[in-house]
């Protein structure tokens, strides 16, 4: 009897034991909260991938619930080009000329090809001419790339000078996933803010050696700003700088060509509400709104961030944040300029009748 109530007495602490990836406390916070699940005025969204060939039926969906959502542009950045670009801007323009913005990619083919440079180049240039209104970089650009040796082509590297250009001629900005989150570089260990990402994803831990260390990545990509300083460049993600938007303010300030997008980093923002409202007053309009996944209500935590001034309210992706969200409550000047205004400016030939100026 005696043993087996010590027994039972020392196992109880260990039955309590939970990992932490599995702690999920719920709030038992009551403060006024209100959940928004359509934006105080209509947006576009700069940052979004879509199957471009998508069935008609689907592309109705699609736009039903962009409705719901008050969106009322959206950028594809999966153009793709040649034929298959061709075939997106015919199915998603051709359905909804004034719903869709297409951005068009790259070709990577035969990158050592002395005509490649050229190629790639004119490619883009038809693109345009077919009607695609930016380009878009995923972040193999400057990154995983590389040559037929295996180097790693750098994002300022020489053989796509003329890409920039081509989009400076057409006044199409530039979308630039560069890099990663910096602590996948850093140590996996208990300090590691993104420890449960790279939990759950191990391939997404990085190393200098391999691709390049997030300094370099930074730099690359800041001398090819700076190298053509007549097209704009929107560097995804708030540029990875979320968590340091002073460094990101002044780089903007340096280059008068760089804008950014909030994609995949609301967290981000909703961890710092008075900094980043200050920040965002400051500089909206070198930002864009972009959600990057498409899930409809995952918008609502976007708009709630952005509008509200609510407090410690649930963020859906813990592996980009442990921490709750809090409301930035924007006025509606710098919400304009994120939901709308900034991308009317630097995107050519946006309709801008459905926005309120
Ligand atoms: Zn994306």
């Amino acid at each position: 009897m005696h043993r087996r109530s010590l027994l039972a007495t020392l196992a109880a602490p260990l039955s309590g034991q939970i990992l932490f990836e599995d702690y999920n406390p719920k709030s038992t916070l009551k403060v006024p909260a209100r959940e928004i699940t359509r934006s105080k005025f209509p947006h576009i969204d700069i940052h979004n991938h879509q199957n471009g060939t998508m069935p008609a039926a689907q592309l109705e969906k699609l736009v039903k619930d962009m409705d719901a959502l008050n969106m009322t542009m959206m950028v594809n950045l999966n153009g793709n080009f040649g034929e298959k670009g061709r075939a997106v801007l015919k199915n998603m323009q051709g359905a909804y000329p004034k719903r869709f913005i297409i951005f068009a990619n790259l070709d990577f083919e035969n990158m050592d090809a002395p005509d490649y440079a050229k190629r790639v180049a004119d490619t883009l240039d038809q693109s345009f001419k077919d009607g695609a209104q930016g380009l878009k970089l995923f972040k193999n650009f400057g990154m995983t790339t590389r040559d037929k040796a295996g180097k790693r082509i750098p994002a300022d590297d020489k053989r796509w000078f003329d890409v920039f250009e081509v989009c400076a001629k057409y006044k199409a900005p530039v979308l630039i996933h560069t890099a990663d989150p910096k602590p996948f570089w850093d140590p996996w260990d208990k300090n590691n803010e993104r420890w449960l990402e790279l939990k759950e994803f191990p391939g997404r831990r990085r190393t200098a050696e391999k691709d390049g260390s997030w300094e370099e990545l930074m730099q690359e990509s800041e001398r090819l700003f700076k190298a053509h300083p007549k097209t704009n460049f929107i560097s995804a993600h708030l540029r990875w700088y979320g968590n340091d938007l002073a460094s990101l303010g002044q780089q903007m300030e340096a280059m008068p060509n760089l804008y950014t997008d909030i994609a995949a980093v609301i967290a981000e923002l909703g961890r710092q509400p008075r900094f980043a409202n200050q920040w965002l007053t400051k500089y909206a309009d070198r930002v864009l709104f972009g959600k990057d996944i498409w899930a409809p209500s995952e918008y609502y935590t976007y708009f709630r961030v952005l509008e509200s001034s609510d407090e410690y309210f649930e963020y859906y992706r813990r592996r980009h944040a442990f921490w709750k969200m809090y409301g930035l409550g924007l006025n509606d000047d710098t919400l304009k300029k994120l939901y709308y205004r900034t991308a009317l400016k630097i995107v050519p030939g946006l309709d801008r009748k459905p926005f309120p100026g």
